[in-house]
């Protein structure tokens, strides 16, 4: 089978970007190598509303509930409420989204392979994936896009990752007593080393889990479940479902080599510093599209490298800048963090956050942040500054 594009997975990049491609009147194939778009799930499903709204994506009804705001737990587990009055993200039935997505694009002229992994890929002037499961061995193919997820047959084969490091992740779907709008976020290095843990309520359920750099994810949920001080006492029972899941690094990975481009985690297109890949991994795959269209239409594949200068040109700042600022975090200690969560109860840092803060967005927060650096730093105290400003310089 000969196409234009073959998409290597139909998670929402690969789906999205199927979908524009097949608008623009490409000839498209997903394959997929699970029986069902969106299965297994392994996904919190919190989503910024603006940055739906900017990808043309309407609320369906996949949105189970709306947040308004954090509660950040540091580790001597005083809560600080940052919330304001407007809907800034929805909580996600993740299966049900996908699904619509690749409805989207098998209704815009893309075919869909269920069932059919990607075993393999040949790179030459004509690139083709070796596929197995369907019906066919091989789908040969102008331009192949790797939408496998963080851990990406295609950028490994095609020599596109760099190093691989990810956050490991547990999460369990069970009753708890949560406020509907708040997602809850929890920091501390005994349960959570290297990233947090989080309980936001998902329609009749709640989602609880955590992240972590080092260590069992499961053993560690168990800890936080049943063991932590404030979550242990908001568990009502019940396990609903439950799953374990990788975050890739952001920055570990060139998008695109030739004939090849990466979208979504299989690209590590993730906000550094919470892990969060649907908006940026969407707005990437447009991204991707475009390049893709630009190169085929007018038959110069050299056209693919803008998708690489778009991407770092809209989110470059944001992936440097935060994944900076997440290896510094993941260097404190829980004082260190609860010192700096006190500094978010000051009145004027509370206000200069809810002021800056964009769900999809960080960078303008970190720009604010860098302008008062020296006044934070000052409040630090000298031994601690010196501390955190050499940490900040580190590479
Ligand atoms: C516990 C957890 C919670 C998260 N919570 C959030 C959140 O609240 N908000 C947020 O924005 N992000 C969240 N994320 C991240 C988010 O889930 C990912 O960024 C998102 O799923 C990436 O989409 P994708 O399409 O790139 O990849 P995926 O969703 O991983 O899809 C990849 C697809 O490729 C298929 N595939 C893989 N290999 C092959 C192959 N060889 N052949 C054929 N098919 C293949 C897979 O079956 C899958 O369907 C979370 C991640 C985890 C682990």
């Amino acid at each position: 089978m000969r196409v234009d594009v073959v998409i290597v997975g139909a998670g929402p990049a690969g789906c999205f970007v199927g979908k524009i491609l097949a608008e623009h009147g490409l000839k498209v194939a997903i394959v997929e190598e699970h029986a069902e778009v969106g299965r297994p799930v392994c996904c919190t499903g919190i989503v910024g509303l603006e940055g739906l709204r900017e990808l043309g994506i309407k609320p369906g009804k996949w949105a189970l509930g709306k947040l308004r705001g954090a509660a950040i737990y540091p580790p001597s587990n005083n809560p600080i409420r940052l919330t304001r009055r407007k809907v800034e993200a929805l909580v996600i039935d993740r299966a049900s989204f996908d699904r619509s997505l690749a409805n989207a694009a098998t209704e815009a002229g893309a075919t869909l392979l269920l069932k059919t992994r990607c075993v393999g890929l040949s790179l030459g002037s004509e690139p083709s994936v070796k596929i197995r499961g369907g019906e066919k061995n091989e789908l040969r193919a102008r331009v192949v896009i790797g939408a496998d997820g963080p851990l990406s047959l295609v950028a490994r084969r095609a020599n596109l990752l760099i190093r691989s490091k990810y956050i490991k992740c547990a999460q369990v779907e069970t009753k708890a007593d949560v406020a509907d709008d708040i997602a809850e976020v929890y920091l501390g290095r005994s349960f959570a080393p290297g990233f947090f843990g989080w309980m936001v309520k998902a329609g009749e359920v709640c989602r609880v889990g955590l992240g972590t750099a080092t260590g069992n994810p499961k053993q560690l949920l168990e800890y936080f479940l049943f063991q932590h001080p404030v979550v242990s006492r908001r568990i009502e029972g019940g396990v609903f479902s439950q799953c374990v899941g990788l975050i890739p690094e952001c920055l570990s990975r060139r998008i695109q080599d030739g004939a090849v481009l990466l979208v979504g985690d299989a690209a590590g297109q993730i906000k550094p510093l919470t892990g969060g890949g649907l908006y940026i991994g969407l707005s990437c795959a447009k991204m991707a599209a475009e390049a893709v269209v630009g190169a085929v239409e007018s038959g110069k594949l050299e056209k693919l490298e803008d998708y690489q200068r778009a991407v770092m040109d809209r989110f470059g700042a944001e992936f440097t800048v935060g994944s900076r600022l997440k290896k510094f975090f993941d260097q404190m200690s829980d004082e260190d963090l609860d010192f700096l969560s006190q500094l978010l109860e000051r009145e004027d840092i509370r206000k200069l956050v809810l002021e800056n803060f964009d769900f999809d967005h960080h960078e303008k927060l970190f720009s604010v942040f860098l302008v008062k650096a020296p006044e934070i730093l000052k409040s630090l105290g000298i031994r601690r500054a010196l501390k955190y400003v050499k940490l900040l310089a580190k590479p």
